[in-house]
């Protein structure tokens, strides 16, 4: 078993690593992660998403360090972590590396959407141009030989002037896919994490996790 810890607390992002994971049946991977509850305090101000992945990886260990009956428990040969965002061209980049945070500390989805879609409304470059894509870097800590290695995957799309669909999570209500000429909230989760950023990131991780083993 190659026990891997996914360092995120949001279950969504999670499930979709978790569903690109398995696929790679013959890593015999051991998928964990820390909901909630464990309160994992982690201070993403870094200026590049590579580094913000880097301080996932690393504040979760520091707490695995100090919870020494959960480390032992976890056995960990691996810790995975990924720093994700959207960037609109029209915007110039924006919301890049404050994705999570576009209209303020703890923002829900939907006022991030709702600020995306008045900046856009509110700039003349935006009525022609709304060419987006979702950014993921991801980042493999093999915790055995402390060592930190980088993936990158992208997905290209459009953003819609209204939201529509239910399922995702953040952007992806306003974020259509032009394979499907729908935003990523309407199509099925196996259709998403077959072509999404996450996808393409994690099956680079999956192959490095091969490599290593
Ligand atoms: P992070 O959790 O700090 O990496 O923040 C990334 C933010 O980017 C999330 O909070 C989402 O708002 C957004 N994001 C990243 N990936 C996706 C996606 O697949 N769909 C929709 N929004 C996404």
């Amino acid at each position: 078993m190659v026990n891997t810890l996914i360092a995120t607390g949001n279950a969504h992002k999670f499930e979709e690593i978790k569903a690109i994971m398995v696929k790679f049946a013959d890593l015999n991977l051991n998928l964990v992660y820390l909901d909630k509850r464990y309160k994992v305090e982690i201070v993403e101000d870094r200026e590049t998403y590579e580094e913000n992945a880097k301080v996932k990886a690393e504040g979760y260990f520091k707490f695995l360090e100090k919870n020494p009956k959960l480390k032992t428990e976890l056995n960990l040969d691996f810790i995975v972590s990924e720093d994700s965002g959207l960037e609109v061209e029209c915007l110039g980049g924006a919301p890049g590396l404050f994705t999570a945070r576009y209209a303020g500390e703890n923002a829900s989805d939907e006022a991030n959407i709702e600020k995306l879609l008045n900046a856009m409304r509110h700039k003349e470059d935006c009525i022609k141009n709304r060419s987006a894509k979702f950014v993921c870097h991801a980042c493999l800590y093999d915790v055995r030989k402390n060592n930190f290695e980088f993936f990158y995957g992208e997905l290209n799309g459009l953003i819609a002037e209204e939201v529509s669909g239910t399922k995702g999570f953040g952007y992806d209500p306003v974020f259509i896919v032009p394979q499907f000429n729908k935003t990523a909230a309407q199509i099925a989760a196996g259709e998403k994490n077959a072509i999404s950023h996450r996808a393409v990131a994690f099956r680079k991780i999956a192959e490095a996790i091969k490599r290593r083993n």
